[in-house]
């Protein structure tokens, strides 16, 4: 099946119930059980069904099977936020004592998370360069779980050479965790590229409307095999598991690692997505192809408009021909479409603050992937607590503008550029 056919019917059984078109929200905190061998039978996985809406519910259900088979994944599993989505997936296989690797273009959230807060757990994060993977072999040992990155980053709209990220860490051994937010599972599918676990916020472009936070770990086929080959390294997937009546994951023919996040990460800690959120983004997914198609047009328009504007000093867009980025967003992504972030530099930092402030159509927020279209200015707000020479190094000018571009028409857009910058 297509995508798009996808996104609209997969997970979801209009022939069950009262043949609801629209997915039902199971607005429920419990489940009552037939009797007491049903709620035995359940605990034990003996029989799969709900037992406790912080573990799982119909409704996230729907959602979570959707966009498996979206991203082309055998699983996936809703968390109340991105950045849930990616504690929960380093949490899943690492612990004190280990360590991690990064990429240099990360989300902000994502840096403070990896390189401080799981820091304080006894996790501990090198860095490596995504740009071409050029020391990401030496930084790897024997307590290295997972390579963190982003196929395209958030702010510095840069893509990283999965191919290479992957070919090192399959030689070791060691699972790739891809956030997927800013591409889109309808522009670009990590797993098919070799990836073993996506993440996504879903609050951004899979909403597509700001209305509700969410995140998803999804899991490629095969990882019981994956761990089994790599058991020193992952020998909780192997070992029994004493706080679940010793299961031993790669024993139970269901997807390992959403598996272990929902019996354990989801069970103790507990951040799970509220089924009426799971609802909005059931939505908004219907939705996304189309509109993912849409913003990456009205964004290589802008970003076209940018580039010509005599008092624009560069554009980064890697959809413009003249990007370094473009070669690789024709080879990974949809007919080479390159989503909604652009981002340029002003003539200096007031004029980037006057830019912004003179903006009428665009929205002063530091979020992405609204249908509504967004301007912020990351020097004296999402990065004002970053000293100057480590801001550049973050691939952040004091003079950068971002925009996230949103599904009004692009002429409207352009017209409130060329007044805000005249
Ligand atoms: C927003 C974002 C996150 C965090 O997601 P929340 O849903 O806000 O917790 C993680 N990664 C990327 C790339 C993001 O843009």
């Amino acid at each position: 099946m297509q995508k798009e056919t996808i996104a609209i019917h997969a997970g979801y059984d209009n022939k069950e119930g009262f043949g609801t078109m629209s997915v039902p929200i199971t607005q429920t905190t419990a489940y009552a059980f037939r009797d007491s061998e049903h709620a035995a039978n359940l605990f034990a996985l003996k029989e799969l069904g709900p037992i406790y809406t912080r573990l799982t519910n119909p409704t996230t259900d729907v959602l979570e099977k959707r966009f498996a088979q979206l991203e082309g994944g055998a699983a996936a599993i809703c968390v109340a936020s991105g950045q849930s989505a990616i504690f929960y997936a380093i949490a899943n296989v690492a612990e004190a004592g280990d360590n991690i690797i990064i990429s240099d273009k990360l989300y902000g959230g994502a840096v403070t998370l990896l390189t401080h807060t799981i820091k304080r757990f006894g996790i501990t994060a090198k860095v490596f360069k995504s740009a071409d993977a050029s020391n990401l072999e030496e930084l790897i040992d024997d307590k290295t779980k997972a390579i963190f990155f982003e196929s395209l980053s958030n702010p510095q709209i840069a893509i990283t050479d999965v191919e290479k990220v992957v070919s090192i860490a399959q030689k070791h051994g060691v699972l790739t965790v891809c956030d997927n937010t800013v591409a889109t599972a309808a522009l670009f599918n990590p797993i098919k590229w070799g990836v073993d676990v996506v993440v996504h916020s879903t609050s951004k472009y899979t909403n597509g409307q700001g209305s509700a936070i969410g995140g998803i770990v999804v899991e490629r086929d095969g990882l019981a095999e994956f761990f089994k080959a790599n058991s020193k390294r992952y020998y909780h997937f192997v070992q029994p598991d004493a706080s679940y009546h010793g299961l031993v994951y790669v024993d139970v023919p269901l997807p390992n690692f959403c598996l272990r996040i929902r019996l354990n990460l989801l069970r103790d800690i507990g951040a799970a997505q509220s089924p009426f959120n799971s609802w909005l983004l059931i939505q908004g997914l219907e939705t996304l192809a189309i509109r993912m198609d849409k913003v990456s047009d009205n964004t290589l328009e802008i970003a076209k408009f940018l580039e010509a504007h005599p008092k624009v000093k560069s554009v980064s867009y890697p959809g413009l021909s003249s990007s370094k980025e473009h070669e690789r967003a024709k080879k990974y992504f949809k007919e080479g479409k390159a989503s909604g972030l652009v981002s340029f530099e002003a003539q200096s930092y007031e004029e980037a603050k006057k830019i912004i402030d003179s903006a009428k159509l665009f929205s002063v927020v530091v979020n992405i992937g609204d249908s509504k279209s967004l301007i912020v200015h990351p020097a004296s707000t999402t990065h004002s607590q970053i000293p100057a020479d480590e801001l550049v190094k973050a691939g952040i000018n004091p003079a950068t503008v971002r925009l996230s571009i949103g599904l009004e028409d692009p002429k409207d857009l352009i017209a409130d550029l060329t007044q805000a910058l005249a």
